[in-house]
């Protein structure tokens, strides 16, 4: 992508309001902007790199067995009366009126609606296990948006709901989810802290939550740090059963925790899973014949990511004074090629044409050397081809990496060796 072509309004100045360095790194590298409290526009820099996040999701879903759908953004109050939720939910909710007067609410999050979505077509166990997700935007009205992406009101998430037979088997789907979202955060290059939200009787609710540590974050968390090695196994049973909690000091689960293990940080929520049995299955009546006949009430699980709270987190993880650190997965392009002189067009040139299709966004703006210098750094990409005086005369470019800022000089043709192969 040229530039001179693309539509990339940077901004020089932090804008007002901008707390966190996320927020300001999101808005400073044209990356989003607002349109209301909490509800942004992503722009191309930014969506990239929001479809590159999703990418990954679907790509470990997909993986786990999980199977993509879409549901509406605009549902019928009458599943959330059914569900017994409606009334329950409170301020958060959007509501809404159509033509007809009929109750409609923007979703929050679309437990009721898969459940309706399956219920006429799962009536056997032999249905069953079924994990349906979707990547889908929802609505909260947050009392306090803030941190740009990190609380939005509008904002973009993975909801995946898993239907089973039994209690077993609804541990068998859980634990499968527990797994995949550690695979889909360490792809990110994320290292993600799990708490045990609830342990809860054996059949009735379990859930987990997934968070990154973070001095911005909003939960303060009290977790063993005996969790990186176990994070580093397959033992998922040990990993499950590690005590952190969120917020609550005075928590006697704490207990659990030993003294010289225990770890005090701030944290971000990135994803939340849930076993909660029959609560909705049961009001909204859905039920499977099992291999004896009997009739059982579908077991459920529910499983969240925050999708564009991601984009904030990975800039919260990654970053320096100069800008966003984008690890090679997320980034929007791989390569910012600079091209530093007139002179050297042609030989920039040259590189674009033979690198194109490898993810390169070239500057060919005709602006000075520092403000393309400092636009390169704050838009973060993995790695930087600076075309200089040295092309024209000796046919040799600079190679920066962004993350440990070396530079390494090279011979335009080993520079597109280097980078056409991956
Ligand atoms: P929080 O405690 O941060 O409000 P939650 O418990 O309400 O989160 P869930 O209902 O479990 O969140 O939603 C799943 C995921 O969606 C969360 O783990 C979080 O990453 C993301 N998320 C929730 N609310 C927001 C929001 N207002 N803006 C951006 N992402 C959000
Ligand atoms: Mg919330």
């Amino acid at each position: 992508m040229r530039l001179s072509k693309y539509y990339l309004p940077t901004l020089k100045e932090t804008p007002a309001g901008a707390e966190i360095v996320s927020h300001k790194y999101l808005l400073r590298a044209g990356l989003i902007k607002q349109t209301a409290s909490g509800i942004y526009s992503w722009l191309p820099l930014g969506l990239s790199v929001l479809k590159n996040i999703e990418n990954i999701i679907r790509d470990e879903m997909n993986k786990s067995g999980a199977i993509e759908a879409l549901m509406p953004c605009i549902q019928p109050a009458t599943l959330w009366q059914e569900s017994g939720r409606y009334d329950d939910y409170g301020k958060e909710m959007l509501r809404i009126k159509d033509r007809h007067e009929s109750d409609m609410l923007f979703g929050p999050t679309h437990e009721e609606v898969v459940t309706d979505l399956i219920r006429d077509a799962v009536k056997s166990y032999k249905n069953l296990p079924l994990c349906l997700y979707q990547i889908q935007w929802k609505f909260r009205d947050e009392v306090r948006p803030r941190y740009g992406v990190m609380r939005g009101r509008e904002f973009l998430m993975k909801d995946a709901y898993s239907f089973d037979v039994s209690y077993e088997s609804a541990m068998d789907s859980y634990n499968l989810m527990y797994k995949t979202y550690i695979k889909i955060f360490k792809r990110m290059g994320l290292t993600p802290i799990v708490l045990r939200a609830d342990t809860g009787p054996i059949g009735g609710n379990l859930s987990h939550e997934f968070h990154i540590l973070a001095n911005t974050g909003e939960s303060t968390l009290y977790y063993d740090n005996k969790i990186f090695k176990l994070l580093e196994s397959e033992d998922i049973e040990s990993l499950k059963n590690i005590y952190a909690v969120a917020d609550d000091m005075h928590d006697l689960k704490l207990c659990f925790i030993p003294q010289k293990q225990l770890n005090i940080s701030k944290g971000i929520e990135i994803g939340h899973i849930f076993y909660f049995g029959d609560k909705y299955s049961k009001p909204m009546n859905v039920k499977v014949t099992l291999q004896d006949g009997k009739n059982v009430n579908i077991h459920m699980g529910s499983y969240g990511i925050g999708v564009s709270r991601l984009v904030g987190v990975i800039i919260e993880a990654f970053h320096d004074d100069k800008g966003i650190i984008w690890p090679e997965a997320v980034a929007p392009f791989r390569i910012g090629l600079i091209n530093l002189q007139t002179k050297a067009t042609g030989a920039a040139d040259r590189i674009y044409e033979a690198l194109k299709s490898d993810k390169v966004f070239y500057d060919d703006t005709e602006e000075n050397v520092g403000v393309k210098f400092a636009r390169m750094d704050l838009i973060g990409l993995p790695w930087q081809i600076i075309v200089g005086k040295k092309a024209v005369s000796e046919n040799i470019v600079e190679i920066k990496n962004r993350a440990t800022g070396e530079v390494e000089e090279m011979r335009i043709e080993e520079a597109i060796n280097r980078f056409s192969t991956k």
